[in-house]
């Protein structure tokens, strides 16, 4: 069958980050975005499960400048008024789970604590129990809506993790939601990563647990290829670096990345450890060292900053600044929850980073595409609008990229 192509011309702004990637996304800035004034994008497309969705970008440029070849096929004219950017990544969520936490936040605006909530039986151990409960087919219709959500907002790849099953049997089932996920959004990439070590059991002894994730769930997970991604929250209270340790060494001897709930709540050195051991990201860095910082800046591990848990905690927030001047490459993303961010809107994660990260236009884009998709190892076909990668992109309902962050809090228009 011949190629289909489609074209999208007179984009107010087209932003293909090409300069970014080319940095790899190190010491971005306002020329590293590429931008096309009058922009246009030509792509091809393909059908999946009877969705037409895009492929490859084939042609970026001025749509003055579009070849001959491309103008008779069908088009979206946007008349000036609506900027295009290469689709936006969220690269940190928990998507799957079952139950509401609204109750605690009461609690919690009332003056109880995230600790004290956790003792009384709430926090992450109230969505365990809620997940267990569930089917798998209520855990599937309560992700859609969510992923319809982010997709409204201009998100087109997105991680999930489990973590809310706690035992090798609900830790599966919430793994098994993500290909069911997968059939319903061919337009959307979804990564899928094993967040076994989120907590500990309340029905399990802690040396118990560990062992089971070892010797049963990693295996099983591997084996049966629910997910590509291991990640640990290493923090005080839950798993300890040493622990850390041993869980992604196991992990990466089965094949599959790591990654890391880092430094969040006290440091521990866990962003060290991210660094030494080749993790895709760090993950939250609110009390990260010097020393960390450091480590970060001259691995190849992405600082993925969560500023809607910081705001959420009304916790002081990650030290962005000193990442990126180190040269560690930031990404930004929800951390959407049900205990510390339940949102899906990452261009109010945007405005976050802007107003309270200090980040620039230029580093602000980096961190929701190209150096996201780092975060999740796609970088090789994601998170740049250029000839040859995938043709992920988001038309803004504004005219330039800053208005997604300027308007905070915006509703996206449902069509
Ligand atoms: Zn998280």
């Amino acid at each position: 069958m011949l190629k289909q192509y489609r074209a999208v011309i007179h984009a107010s702004e087209l932003l293909t980050g090409e300069g970014i990637r080319a940095k790899s996304g190190r010491h971005v800035v306002e020329a590293d975005l590429g931008r096309i004034s009058d922009g246009a994008i030509v792509y091809s497309v393909r059908m999946s499960d009877g969705i037409e969705v895009p492929d490859q970008v084939v042609w970026v440029g001025a749509t003055g400048a579009l070849p001959a070849e491309y103008r008779s096929i069908p088009t979206r004219d946007l008349e000036g008024k609506r900027a295009v950017i290469p689709g936006l990544i969220d690269c940190h969520t928990h998507l799957v789970f079952a139950g509401n936490r609204a109750d605690e936040f009461a609690l919690r605006c009332g003056g109880a604590t995230y600790e004290e909530i956790a003792l009384m039986g709430g926090g992450i151990n109230s969505s365990v129990r809620a997940t267990r409960a569930a089917s798998i087919e209520e855990l599937e219709a309560l992700a859609c809506e969510r992923l319809r959500e982010a997709w409204s907002f201009g998100v087109r790849a997105l991680e999930i993790k489990s973590g809310y099953g706690l035992s090798l049997e609900a830790e599966l089932k919430v793994l098994e939601v993500i290909p069911r996920l997968r059939k319903k959004f061919p337009q959307m990439t979804l990564t899928a990563t094993f967040l076994g070590a989120h907590a500990f059991p309340p029905d399990q002894s802690r040396e118990d647990y560990l062992q089971d994730i070892i010797e049963r769930m990693l295996p099983e997970v591997a084996r049966r290829g629910l997910a590509d991604t291991c990640d640990v929250f290493i923090d005080a209270g839950y798993y300890t670096v040493e622990e850390g340790r041993k869980i992604l060494t196991a992990a990466k001897a089965l094949g599959l990345k790591t990654k890391v709930h880092a430094d969040e709540l006290a440091n521990t050195e866990s962003s060290t450890l991210a660094a030494e051991l080749g993790c895709l990201s760090a993950d939250h860095l609110l009390k990260i060292s010097d020393a960390g910082i450091a480590a970060l800046a001259k691995s190849e591990t992405v600082a993925v900053c969560l500023p809607a848990t910081a705001f959420y905690l009304k916790a002081p927030h990650a030290p962005a600044r000193k990442l990126l001047d180190a040269g560690a490459r930031v990404a930004l993303s929800t951390d959407f929850n049900p205990g510390t961010s339940m949102t899906l809107n990452l261009p109010l994660v945007l405005t976050m980073g802007a107003l309270y990260l200090g980040m620039s236009r230029a580093e602000l884009l980096a961190s929701v595409t190209y150096t996201a998709a780092r975060a999740l190892g796609l970088e090789a076909r994601k998170g740049s609008l250029v000839a040859g990668m995938d043709a992920d992109f988001t038309v803004l309902p504004f005219s330039t990229f800053e208005e997604t962050y300027y308007r905070f809090g915006w509703a996206p228009p449902h069509d």
